[in-house]
């Protein structure tokens, strides 16, 4: 079928073995690639009821039919798994250069299982795939990793067309629940703790390197269409801004809306926003505009901090969400600081979100008298020493299979009790050991599940609820815990195509925008031309890669197979109808404002939304 190459990769870390296995039409036209069928796989391939880090979680990697075509924003991919943090669901999608090289290798996925016995960089190629030993790169920050394995295979264009990596920092192999899988040094796969996944199975790296190309449905018109959208787009208002600002401009746009989180998500308002937002980072640092490859919008940010004790430190970003993270939830007023925490974590390989948000409750953990630690709103020094805690905990959990192995897991035994915690289980003397484990464990651990902001164990992005309220919907119900990209309605509400206030009604739009977006993913597209490509456009796209018709309904009936897979993978794994629910701090007013979405608010649009998607009002499946 064209746009697919009809084949998948099984790789066996312990048995060193992988076979590579066709894909039936009948599966991709029903699920199409990215999203759908590795969702597909997941729910096959894995046992139920399986631990995260056990070696027969699948860790998938998927390129979806538009990687590699001249269709602008197609060079993402996907992994996939289920989530040591949530233990349900876990999607992860990134950019950069290395999509390409991933899907020049010809699979549609490449699904990985077991666990290596000795630290592992994998090489995958059309043929197959070849294990290397890699004790010499464990253990090393993100961007040493990178630098190394590529050293040691070549760079792209040496003797194949595409050739990239994937690695994991120090908290991918520590197990941190929020490790991340990183690309082009500055790109990730942030959310869900897909790195962890990665490090149970001692992958310390995956180098791609390859020739293949899709064969396209219509290649000239994929070539006129993508011609007339850059042509087009060049005159966008929308495009124009994500060159210029990136999506820095979020933090002026979000905090005059009243739902910037600030202050441990107290607050909606932040105060020093002016020394946060895109113009502190391009008068204060040197900005220039970062595109992936076949994107013309270029979001990227390549910062150089011009002044203070950072000066010259160099990376791609920060993004607004780790802006929110550090300045609006830790309070860190000064764009340079929040340069060097997100450069911190990016080495280490965490989800700067998450890591922002562990910070903020540990900071109010410390205010509330509940642990014995040093730090408190503002203080950058402490977060950065606490980030690194957190990636080197001294007692990180086991992955299955592991004990006993080569490994220096265990510095000092598991378990230990001490006092840290008052009032809570205290089961670690470390704070990384336990904020290595996530919010659910801090939580527990602190006696502070009052006022830990997750849902489903993922911590939300920068958008409060209390004021977009859509976005509650969003956090409540997207397949890996509180999202905001699963149907981006941050936009619909702060453009004002709909109120952000209003109930009824919501969970339709709602509903178009994330059938829609499932679709992006099932392609695999980058969120930010959701504006370029509405519906009309995504037909055309799917018609002229793939040869598939439909009209928005048929397209709305695709989208809606791969939420029910998904569903049926979380209702498998254990997600309760309690779990699709804002937590209880989120339903309290926020402080100065007064802004709140109630209980009965949700439930209204939790259950429209659970009716359009034909579920019953519990959010079951009927079958
Ligand atoms: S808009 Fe940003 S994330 Fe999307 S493809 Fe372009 S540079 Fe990459």
């Amino acid at each position: 079928m064209d746009g697919f190459y009809g084949r998948i990769l099984k790789v066996d870390l312990s048995e060193e073995k992988y076979s590579i296995e066709p894909v039936s039409d009948e599966i991709l036209k029903k699920y199409l690639g990215g999203k759908g069928l590795a969702s597909y796989l997941l729910v096959e391939l894995n046992p139920p009821g399986v631990d995260p880090l056990d070696p027969a979680n699948s860790l998938i990697f998927a390129t979806g039919p538009v990687t590699g075509s001249a269709i602008w924003g197609s060079c993402r991919y996907g992994v996939f798994t289920k989530s040591p943090q949530t233990g349900l669901y876990s999607e992860s999608y990134a950019g950069g250069k290395v999509p390409e090289a991933i899907d020049s290798c010809g699979f549609d996925a490449i699904v990985i299982q077991g666990q290596s016995a000795i630290p592992t960089v994998l090489g995958v190629n059309p043929e197959g795939v070849d294990f290397h030993a890699a004790g010499d790169i464990w253990g090393m920050d993100t961007f040493k990793a990178e630098d190394a394995v590529l050293e040691r295979f070549g760079r792209s264009g040496e003797s194949v067309r595409r050739r990239g990596a994937v690695v994991i920092g120090p908290a991918g192999e520590n197990l941190v629940r929020f490790a991340v899988i990183e690309n082009d040094y500055w790109r990730s796969a942030g959310r869900t703790g897909v790195g962890a996944v990665m490090g149970s199975k001692h992958l310390k790296a995956v180098v791609f390197q390859g020739n293949r190309k899709r064969s396209l449905y219509d290649a000239n018109a994929v070539s006129a269409f993508s011609k007339k959208v850059s042509l087009e787009g060049k005159d966008n208002p929308g495009a124009k801004a994500y060159k210029s600002m990136g999506t820095t401009m979020m933090v002026k746009i979000v905090n005059d809306a009243g739902a910037f989180p600030t202050r441990y998500w107290s607050e909606g308002k932040c105060e020093h926003w002016e020394k946060i937002n895109a113009e502190a980072l391009h008068e204060r640092c040197q900005v220039t505009p970062r595109a992936c490859l076949k994107c013309f919008l270029a979001c990227g940010r390549m910062t150089t901090v011009q002044k203070g004790r950072h000066a010259g430190l160099k990376l791609e970003g920060p993004e607004y969400e780790t802006i929110y993270a550090f300045g609006g939830l830790c309070l860190i007023d000064s764009i340079e600081e929040i340069v060097y925490l997100n450069d911190i974590c990016d080495r280490l390989g965490m989800d700067t979100i998450t890591a922002g948000n562990l910070c903020g409750f540990t900071i109010e953990a410390a205010r509330r008298g509940k642990i014995d630690y040093k730090i408190d709103y503002g203080d950058a020094d402490a977060i950065a020493e606490l980030l690194k805690k957190i990636a080197n905990p001294p007692n990180p959990p086991l992955p299955k299979g592991g004990e006993g192995g080569i490994f220096p897991f265990t510095k000092g035994g598991q378990g230990r009790f001490s006092p840290l915690a008052k009032g809570g289980r205290g089961d670690f003397e470390d704070i990384g050991d336990v904020l290595a484990r996530g919010i659910k464990f801090a939580a527990r651990e602190w006696d502070l599940e009052d006022i830990a902001v997750h849902v489903k164990g993922l911590e939300p992005p920068g958008y409060d609820p209390r004021v977009l309220k859509g976005m509650g919907l969003g956090y409540a119900t997207s397949d890996r815990g509180a999202c905001h990209l699963r149907a981006t309605f941050y936009k619909a509400e702060l453009s004002g195509m709909i109120d952000a206030d209003v109930i009824e009604g919501k969970a339709k739009l709602f509903l178009d925008f994330e059938d829609r977006l499932t679709l992006f993913d099932a392609l695999i597209l980058c969120r930010f031309y959701r504006d370029i490509y509405p519906w009309e456009q995504l037909k055309e796209i799917i018609h002229s890669v793939t040869g598939l018709d439909g009209d928005q309904k048929a397209l709305q009936k695709k989208a809606r197979a791969i939420s029910d897979i998904v569903r049926r993978f979380n209702l498998r794994e254990g997600m309760k109808p309690e779990d699709e629910r804002l937590p209880k701090s989120l339903h309290r007013k926020l402080e100065k404002t007064g802004d709140i979405i109630t209980e009965q608010e949700l439930d209204h649009m939790l259950k429209d939304y659970y009716s359009l998607h034909g579920w019953d009002e519990q959010g079951q499946l009927s079958s």
